[in-house]
C-alpha cells in the first residue's frame, strides 16, 4: 500500500510502517551516540511502551543500559488495505532491532487496565525475563474500565475554577483563535482521577509485588507534567492536574510500600511539554508547544522526548551523583523548559501572538514536522511514493 497522511484534528487516522521504523531508529541512534548508561536496570517492564514518553524509555532502557524489556499498550494491527497505528509499527521496528543485539523484547497488546493484562506480563516475566528492576507507567487513556465492578470512567480536559478563556491554536488551518473552556463538575474530576490517576499504577506494583517478579532494590516511575503559569488553568489546576496529583499520592503509598518491602523506590519524573499523540488533544498546549520550541531551539536546550529520557537515566536515575530532586521530592527533567528566562520569553510572545505572526514568533511548522512525525511521516530516509507493508507487526506478537 502506498501510505500517506490523513489528518482528523489533533489526530493522523494513518502512519507510515517504514516512517515509524525510521523514526524508532532516529531514537535508537541518538541513544548510541551518547555515553551507556552504567549499572542500568537488567530487566523493564513499560506500560504505555508504543509512543512518546513510553517509546523513548524503552528505547533507553535497551540500547543504553542493555535491559530486556516488556512493552505494554493498546495499539491496533494493520492489515492488506488499512494501516495500523503508529505505535504498533513502532514496535515492530524497536523488537527487531533489540533482538538484533540479543536483547529480549517482548509486548502486550491490550488494556493495561485489565486484570488480565496483568497477569499476561506476570508470566512473560516469569517465563522470558529476569525480575523487573525498573517499571515505568506511561500510560495516557481518555477512558478506563474498572477491572473489579465493569464501570466505564471517562477523563475530561476542563478547569475546575470556573470558565477560561485563552488563545489556542487551530492546527489544521494555523490559526490562533480565543477557546473558551469550561468548568469539569465534580463527577467529571473524579472519573478523570479515576482514569489517569495512580490507581492503576498501584494496582500493577500490587500485582508484581504479589507474583514475586519485582527484583530486590526496584524502582518504579509515573510521567507528569507541571508547566507554567499560562496553562494551569486547563493543566495543573484542570482536571488533569487534579489526576496528577492523585498520582502523586499513589507514588508516596508506592514508595512507602517498596521501601518497606523491597528495598525499592517509587517517583514522579516531571517532563516537559512536547508534540504526543495526547498533548495534541489538549487546548492551549498546541500553540504554548510552539512557542517553547522556538524559543528552546533558539537557545540550544531543545529535546524531544528521547533526550529526556536519556537525561532521566544518565543524571538521575543510575548515577552516583543524581541531580536534586525537587521540594515534593519529583525528578525534574522539565528544568530546561522552566527556566526562568524561557518563561519570561513565552510570556512577552504569549501577549502578541496571532495568526498573521504566528509562523515569526511560533515554531509552528517543528510543531507540525514533529506531529508528522509521530505518525512516521516527514522521515528523510524515507520514499514516500514505494509501496509499504502495512501488514508489518512486532515479531513477539505474531
Ligand atoms: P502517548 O499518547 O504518546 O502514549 C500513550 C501510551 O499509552 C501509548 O503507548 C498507548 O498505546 C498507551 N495506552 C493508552 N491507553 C492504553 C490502555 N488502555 N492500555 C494499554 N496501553 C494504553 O502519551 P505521552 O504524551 O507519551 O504520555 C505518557 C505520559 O507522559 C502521560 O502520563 C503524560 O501525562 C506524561 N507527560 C506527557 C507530556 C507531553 O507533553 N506529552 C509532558 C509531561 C508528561
Amino acid at each position: 500500500m502506498i501510505v500517506s497522511p490523513n489528518i482528523r484534528g489533533f489526530i493522523c487516522t494513518t502512519a507510515h510502517p517504514d516512517g515509524c521504523a525510521a523514526h524508532v531508529q532516529q531514537q535508537i541512534d541518538y541513544v548510541k551516540s551518547q555515553p551507556k548508561v552504567e549499572n542500568g536496570p537488567k530487566n523493564v517492564l513499560i506500560v504505555g511502551a508504543s509512543m512518546g514518553y513510553g517509546m523513548a524509555t524503552r528505547i533507553v532502557s535497551a540500547f543504553s543500559a542493555g535491559a530486556n524489556t516488556l512493552g505494554v499498550f493498546f495499539e491496533k494491527p494493520g492489515t492488506e488495505t488499512r494501516t495500523g497505528t503508529a505505535g504498533w509499527y513502532n514496535t515492530a521496528a524497536f523488537e527487531k532491532a533489540a533482538e538484533a543485539e540479543g536483547l529480549v523484547a517482548k509486548s502486550l497488546n491490550g488494556d493495561a487496565f485489565s486484570h488480565e493484562l496483568k497477569k499476561q506480563a506476570i508470566d512473560i516475566i516469569t517465563q522470558d525475563m529476569g525480575k523487573i528492576d525498573l517499571v515505568i507507567y506511561s500510560l495516557a487513556s481518555p477512558r478506563r474500565t474498572d477491572p473489579d465492578t465493569g464501570e466505564a470512567y471517562r477523563s475530561v480536559l476542563k478547569t475546575t475554577e470556573g470558565t477560561y478563556s485563552n488563545k489556542t491554536l487551530n492546527t489544521d488551518k494555523g490559526e490562533v483563535g480565543e477557546i473558551t473552556i469550561g468548568e469539569a463538575s465534580q463527577e467529571e474530576i473524579d472519573h478523570t482521577v479515576k482514569v489517569m490517576g495512580g490507581e492503576d499504577w498501584e494496582l500493577w506494583i500490587k500485582a508484581l509485588a504479589e507474583a514475586d517478579v519485582l527484583a530486590q532494590g526496584v524502582k518504579t516511575l509515573a510521567y507528569s507534567y507541571i508547566g507554567p503559569e499560562l496553562t494551569w488553568p486547563i493543566y495543573r489546576n484542570g482536571s488533569i492536574g487534579r489526576a496528577k496529583e492523585a498520582l502523586e499520592v499513589s507514588c508516596n503509598k508506592l514508595n512507602n510500600f517498596l521501601t518497606e518491602n523491597l528495598d525499592g523506590s517509587a517517583f514522579i519524573s516531571v517532563k516537559k511539554a512536547l508534540v504526543t499523540q495526547s498533548s495534541s488533544a489538549i487546548p492551549v498546549v498546541p500553540l504554548y508547544i510552539s512557542i517553547l520550541y522556538k524559543i528552546m531551539k533558539a537557545k540550544g536546550i531543545h529535546e524531544k522526548s528521547i533526550n529526556q529520557c536519556q537525561r532521566l537515566f544518565a543524571e538521575h536515575l543510575y548515577t552516583d551523583n543524581p541531580t536534586p530532586l525537587d521540594e515534593k521530592g519529583r525528578i525534574r527533567v522539565d528544568d530546561w523548559e522552566m527556566r526562568e528566562d524561557v518563561q519570561a520569553e513565552i510570556i512577552e510572545v504569549w501577549e502578541k501572538i496571532s495568526t498573521e505572526n504566528l509562523t515569526e514568533l511560533a515554531d509552528f511548522a517543528g510543531y507540525q514536522k514533529a506531529f508528522l512525525r509521530i505518525f512516521g511521516f516527514g522521515l528523510p530516509t524515507v520514499d514516500y511514493t514505494a509501496e509499504t507493508d502495512t501488514t508489518t507487526a512486532p515479531a513477539s506478537l505474531v
